[in-house]
């Protein structure tokens, strides 16, 4: 393979209009359908569609890419990913690259999506107030002084920056302390956790399905942490319980996301030994140097600011 890559990646999450099927009651907001189905009218007047295994194959330094290259990616294995992009890839016969999240031990929802669901149903000062008060006194400190580690990066200035700065905290600082703590909340004011993300996550039929369809798969980690944030004996478990879970849809090498785009040094190492042969960041990037950190573009933020493609 001659670097640099040149390869366009688009990055998808939730594809779904307000109160269908896929938002299952969450009343998360996603990329409305019509968005998504436009976007792909218009790149693919500038663009070729590839496949994962085209890129593999590009990879391997077996074949190389078509000229102005464009993969379709979609994150987190969520139910939105089989009812709405999986329907509409398949109509245009267009193949896309599905990260999803290790379901073997079928647990409940990983914790960036129950923050998600407690967001939309509660709002935000209620949230914020629903977690001070399960937390204990040196909990909050631990919270207090986490909240002023964002303050830069996340300023008050908009709800927005409030927004990102808590869930930065919860997903890093206190998580392993609020994890169970949002369970907790999450049966209180919204219902099973277990029952909600048996349907909201991707079961392996409707994996099988997507394959049979022409759709790749790829590996998202297992709990979705952020890679900088945990250890390393922990991300060799989250790469080799996520490669476990691929092993039963398709043959590798598979490719990776890193949860929230999160980076180590190690991982290229890590992801090689478990059988990974690239992966993608949520990094603004069209040219890759590195298999192990291949940039991507938000299509949602792209359709919601009108930005061409190039
Ligand atoms: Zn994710």
């Amino acid at each position: 393979m001659n670097y640099p890559l040149e390869l366009t990646v688009m990055m998808y999450h939730y594809i779904r209009d307000p109160g269908d099927s896929a938002d299952y009651g969450s009343g998360i907001p996603g990329m409305p359908v019509k968005a998504f189905e436009s976007q792909l009218d218009e790149l693919s007047k500038e663009y070729n569609f590839v496949t994962w295994s085209d890129v593999r194959l590009a990879l391997e330094g077996e074949r190389d890419l078509p000229k102005s290259a464009c993969l379709l990616t979609f994150d987190d294995g969520v139910r939105d990913h089989y009812l709405n992009a999986f329907k509409i890839l398949y109509d245009r016969k267009l193949s896309g690259l599905f990260f999803v999240l290790d379901r073997s031990k079928e647990e409940g929802l990983v914790l960036g999506h129950k923050i998600h669901f407690l967001l939309a149903h509660l709002g935000f000062t209620e949230f914020r107030a629903a977690i001070w008060e399960t937390l204990n006194f040196s909990q909050r400190e631990q919270l207090i002084k986490a909240d002023e580690h964002y303050q830069h990066k996340y300023p008050s200035v908009s709800l927005d920056g409030e927004v990102n700065r808590l869930k930065a905290v919860l997903q890093r600082e206190v998580s392993a302390e609020i994890n169970p703590l949002l369970s907790d909340l999450f049966e209180k004011y919204i219902g099973s956790e277990t029952e909600t993300a048996r349907s909201y996550y991707l079961n392996l039929d409707q994996i099988r399905e997507m394959s049979a369809g022409g759709m790749h798969f790829g590996g998202h980690s297992l709990t979705h942490p952020w890679f900088d944030w945990i250890t390393a004996d922990q991300r060799e478990v989250e790469l080799r319980t996520s490669a476990a879970w691929l092993r039963q849809i398709e043959p590798g090498p598979w490719a990776f996301a890193y949860p929230y785009g999160g980076l180590s040094d190690d991982a290229p190492e890590l992801l090689n030994k478990n059988g990974f042969i690239a992966a993608f960041t949520t990094q603004t990037q069209l040219q890759h140097t590195d298999p192990y950190f291949i940039g991507r573009l938000d299509g949602e933020e792209l359709a919601s600011e009108g930005q061409r493609y190039v």
